[in-house]
């Protein structure tokens, strides 16, 4: 990938856009297609199509796609595949990715959103402990929790930011506090109807066409577009008791996240067994990452100015975040299995805080911050953002070396920093979704961005700390995998799936053997 300055970027589109609306007709390839009223090429959509939030690079495409029903987008799929010259297509979500994954050079660009105005596209069925939702991959996140909850029940595994659709996160996996308990949302999905690259229509599951099933979930758009996705629902909880806790000594903070996400339930003799936690992340507090950020501001002023004067006199501090759900059933229990839950944890003393609000404003908690951002204009920044999973043995070398090392010499960056663990064995290793190889390893996300003035600089500053991060980790062992990951060579891709990676080719060449799909991801496209 080329990155290239804002301003760079933006002169380049001028021009491009001018060329195009000199000659506002569809590219030949494109204007006998049967869609092709459906095809857009005006500026708007252009423009749309082109970018993403990273706002780090751009790439034209030849035409947006607005279908109207996924036959329009079975129709675009055939004439790309019957073509002599087959043109690339990405299917586009809420344009969430950082690094032009749902972008396409030249190509179409699907907008999935556009399927959302048609009805029945979120369809229960209640049927006890296996309640399930029909929902088009098009479908945002916070539809699908306020559709749901009307009913009383709403998908168990979540990610922290609400407003991204159903096909992008399974794409990748959608991961959350909650993953500790259900996996990741691709592990809580029964069934999909995806248009392959082939252009045929399939259902699948873990009992039919259980090849694409797995293929497609994690399998960054690479197999097909899923136009229906059927995800397991539970009883929705009225509310959420929230806390926050800080640490200063990094081993305990994970000592403790650990302990809580393997909790079994404890001695309970003749009682109720304590179901343990529902939600455990955790993140770090220090000077380019303050413990209120546009991610969540939960604390109250004052308790923010005492956190930061700690985390300015010892330079880093950890914060442990958990949440226990209840509802009338157990609003009478709630407050004594948590405090059995946190009894005996090792943070500072006096430094722990606590939250009771209801179950949505718990899941939308990020919506309120990024608004903010954008009515600051801080969401068109470049947001060079990093995923990783690192193996749990190795967590302690990374907050060494990253945590406590690289990140402090960049003044200038600001956003949440993550970092929690997941259990392997929630996740499943048929699909394509790659992670570490051991039993616990923990998400670390580094969700910086540049600050607003001269960000262009600041932009690829924050670039090559990324670059250097991954250097250290190659250098000292460490054996990260990045989640959302962005790789520039064919080689990084294959050490990234490793024994994956044969099979991942594999269904590429039965699904998708012209490679039309996802080129963004720059897997199979250079
Ligand atoms: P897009 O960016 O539009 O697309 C992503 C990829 O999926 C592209 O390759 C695209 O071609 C493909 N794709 C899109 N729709 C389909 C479809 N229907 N079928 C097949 N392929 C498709 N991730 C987490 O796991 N947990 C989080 O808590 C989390 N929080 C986030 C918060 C913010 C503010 C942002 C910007 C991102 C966050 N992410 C998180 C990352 C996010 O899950 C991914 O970037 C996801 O891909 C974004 O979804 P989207 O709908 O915007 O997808």
């Amino acid at each position: 990938m080329v990155i290239f300055s804002v301003r760079r970027l933006m002169s380049m589109m001028e021009k491009k856009l001018r060329s195009s609306s000199s000659s506002p007709s569809l590219p030949e390839k494109l204007q006998s297609l049967e869609i092709a009223a459906r095809l857009r090429i005006d500026s708007d959509s252009i423009n749309m199509a082109s970018t993403d939030f990273g706002k780090l690079n751009r790439v034209i495409p030849a035409a947006v796609l607005y279908p109207l029903s996924e036959v329009d987008i079975v129709n675009l799929i055939r004439s790309s595949y019957a073509s002599s010259s087959p043109f690339s297509i990405a299917a586009r979500g809420h344009g969430h990715s950082v690094c032009g994954q749902a972008m396409a050079q030249d190509g179409v660009v699907v907008d999935m959103r556009s399927l959302n105005g048609l009805s029945g596209r979120i369809n229960l069925n209640l049927c006890g402990l296996a309640s399930y939702v029909d929902v088009g991959g098009e479908q945002l996140w916070i539809d699908v929790l306020n559709a749901t909850l009307e009913h009383g029940v709403a998908p168990k595994s979540w990610t922290d930011y609400l407003y991204l659709t159903v096909g992008g996160t399974l794409s990748n996996a959608g991961i959350s506090g909650q993953s500790f308990r259900h996996g990741p949302q691709i592990t809580n999905v029964y069934e999909m109807d995806v248009v392959t690259g082939r252009g045929e229509v399939v259902t699948c599951s873990r009992d039919l066409n259980s090849e694409l099933f797995y293929g497609v979930l994690g399998g960054f758009g690479q197999f097909g577009i899923i136009t229906r996705a059927r995800i397991a629902l539970e009883p929705a909880p009225s509310r959420v008791k929230w806390v926050r806790m800080l640490y200063l000594d990094f081993s305990a903070f994970t000592k403790d996240q650990e302990n809580l996400i393997t909790f079994n339930g404890g001695d309970q003799a003749g009682k109720k067994k304590n179901k343990g936690l529902d939600y455990v992340e955790g993140s770090l507090v220090m000077s380019q990452s303050p413990a209120n950020n546009w991610r969540s501001s939960f604390f109250s002023h004052t308790d923010h100015s005492k956190i930061t004067s700690l985390a300015t006199k010892h330079g880093i501090l950890y914060c442990l975040e958990v949440a226990k759900y209840y509802d009338h059933l157990s609003v009478d229990t709630v407050d004594r299995e948590l405090e059995m839950l946190l009894r005996g944890l090792s943070f500072i003393p006096g430094f722990i805080f606590a939250k009771d609000v209801s179950y949505i404003d718990f899941l939308d908690r990020v919506r309120r911050g990024e608004l903010e951002l954008r009515s600051k204009g801080l969401s068109d920044i470049p947001h060079p953002w990093l995923n990783l999973f690192v193996p749990k043995s190795q967590i302690l070398d990374f907050d060494a070396g990253v945590f406590k090392g690289i990140l402090q010499q960049s003044p200038n960056a600001s956003g949440p920093i993550l970092v929690y663990p997941m259990i392997k064995s929630k996740w499943d290793d048929k699909m394509s979704a790659v992670t570490p190889d051991e039993d616990i390893f923990y998400s670390v996300g580094l969700l910086r961005s540049s600050s607003l003035s001269g960000s262009e600089v600041h932009g690829l500053e924050l670039v090559n700390q990324n670059r250097k991060i991954m250097e250290f980790c190659e250098e000292v062992g460490i054996k990260v995998k990045q989640y959302l990951p962005n790789y520039r060579t064919r080689e990084e891709w294959m050490n990234h799936f490793g024994p994956k990676w044969d099979l991942f080719k594999e269904r590429k060449n039965k699904f998708d053997p012209l490679a039309i799909l996802s080129p963004g991801q720059r897997i199979f496209n250079f």
